[in-house]
């Protein structure tokens, strides 16, 4: 029994104002879906700003990516602990736009996955091919390498408490989404790298989240998959309503 994940990628979106008010808007509507864990990741700007507004709400808190050293000479980095330190429980690791347009590759996800573990941070850890991959029928030898770099040396008890994204880089801010039959084979593909590389039973636990314009007309679709856990929501996270009908779509828990 997997509990829906919903998460709320900001990017580098919102200002003080705006994001204590999407903050307060999807905290006091919480409750609204019970059996779903809702999570928001805002810029770090925002992280402690966006903690207050969430008060007491069971909405999780998380950053967008940081650097994998603890403190020091690392001018504009972030840090796990201090992560950790403002209240933070998750950190995104690996998102497209990291490994795109800051060129991060599945060595320096590693050192972040590792130092997330260490600090006691859940590691969401992304994964997706390019459409020039995809159409080259690369798919799932890309996401295997990076499956297999982003989590070297990473063990079966670290794993457990991690979560999976694939969010296939040409699904991702466009609104072309992907098919729910191409996003349950990668979904599929992955949970059984992760029987193979640990066991049935760390496969059955780790949830794996969908990205890519995921709205509230296709959501429900998209989560009803055997293996999609669900969703890393870019755009829609920016509005209470989508936000909250996503989660709604998700269904809660099932058995
Ligand atoms: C994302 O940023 O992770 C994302 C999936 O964005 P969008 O939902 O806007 O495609």
């Amino acid at each position: 029994m997997r509990t829906p994940l919903i998460a709320g990628n900001w990017k580098m979106n919102t200002d003080s104002t705006s994001a204590a008010e999407l903050a307060r808007g999807i905290a006091a509507r919480a409750a609204e879906v019970p059996g779903v864990e809702l999570l928001v990741c805002p810029p770090s700007a925002y992280l402690t700003l966006v903690r207050d507004a969430l008060g007491d709400a069971a909405v999780g808190l998380g950053g967008q990516n940081m650097y994998h050293e603890t403190s020091g000479a690392f001018t504009g980095e972030i840090s796990p602990a201090m992560l950790a330190d403002i209240g933070a429980q998750s950190v995104i690791l690996g998102h497209s736009e990291r490994r795109h347009v800051f060129g991060e590759t599945d060595a320096d996800i590693n050192k972040k996955t590792q130092a997330a573990f260490a600090a006691g941070l859940r590691p969401i850890v992304c994964v997706g091919e390019l459409l020039e991959e995809r159409q080259a029928g690369q798919t799932a030898a890309v996401i295997r390498r990076q499956f297999e770099g982003a989590l070297a040396g990473v063990s079966a008890e670290q794993i457990a408490t991690a979560v999976l994204a694939y969010e296939p880089v040409w699904a991702i801010g466009t609104g072309q989404v992907a098919t729910t039959e191409q996003a349950e084979e990668v979904h599929a593909d992955l949970r059984k790298q992760l029987t193979e590389r640990y066991n049935a039973e760390v496969a059955a636990t780790v949830r794996i989240l969908y990205g890519g314009s995921v709205k509230p007309d296709n959501a429900g679709q998209l989560l009803g998959q055997p293996n999609i856990d669900g969703a890393l929501i870019g755009g829609a996270s920016l509005k209470v309503d989508d936000f909250l009908a996503i989660a709604s779509a998700s269904g809660g828990v099932t058995a």
